[in-house]
């Protein structure tokens, strides 16, 4: 995070996050990072979904899981995740190794502390199977990817729109 311009006469501070994200506040109060938990096992849809959350305005915090078992220590800060922040919202690839995206939605939405994540699902699938189990599942939002860009971009703007929606910026 690096303060890029401060205006006494107006008490403006723009801060951009270290992922391009930028934060208008006033009076000096910090800026409040979104922590955002990506699992997702695919290098190249990562790729995507940094790219298409970099579009929005909303200044977050980027950690990645690479498969559910990953996840599951992230949240339940074991082990490397000690520090690990509780997110804001997770996005969830269901395919993966080791530990499936269902059965990581299934212990979030389990778990008293963890229940109140929004987490929206992320998948090639557009099997309607898969999409029935996870609003059974309690799953937020569910979309389709890569295939469907637009849906992608549509997504970090529901992002940014709902972090605004909590978060009030002075
Ligand atoms: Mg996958």
């Amino acid at each position: 995070m690096g303060r890029v311009s401060a205006g006494k006469r107006f008490d403006i501070l723009l801060y951009v996050s270290k992922n391009g994200g930028i934060a208008v506040i006033s009076d000096q109060k910090s800026v409040k990072y979104m922590e955002i938990l990506l699992v997702e096992d695919n290098p190249g849809d990562v790729a995507l979904t940094k790219r298409a959350l970099k579009s929005g305005k909303v200044p977050y915090n980027l950690h990645v899981a690479n498969d559910g078992a990953d996840a599951l220590a992230f949240l339940r800060k074991e082990g490397e995740y000690e520090q690990a922040p509780r997110p804001d919202l997770i996005l969830l690839d269901l395919n993966m190794p080791r530990v499936s995206g269902q059965e990581v939605l299934e212990k979030v939405k389990s778990n008293e502390k963890l229940a109140s994540i929004p987490v929206v699902v992320l998948t090639t699938s557009k099997d309607e199977e898969d999409i029935e189990e996870t609003y059974k599942l309690h799953a937020n939002s569910f979309i389709t990817k890569p295939v469907d860009w637009q849906e992608f971009m549509n997504m970090a703007r529901l992002v940014e729109e709902y972090w605004f929606s909590v978060v009030k910026l002075p």
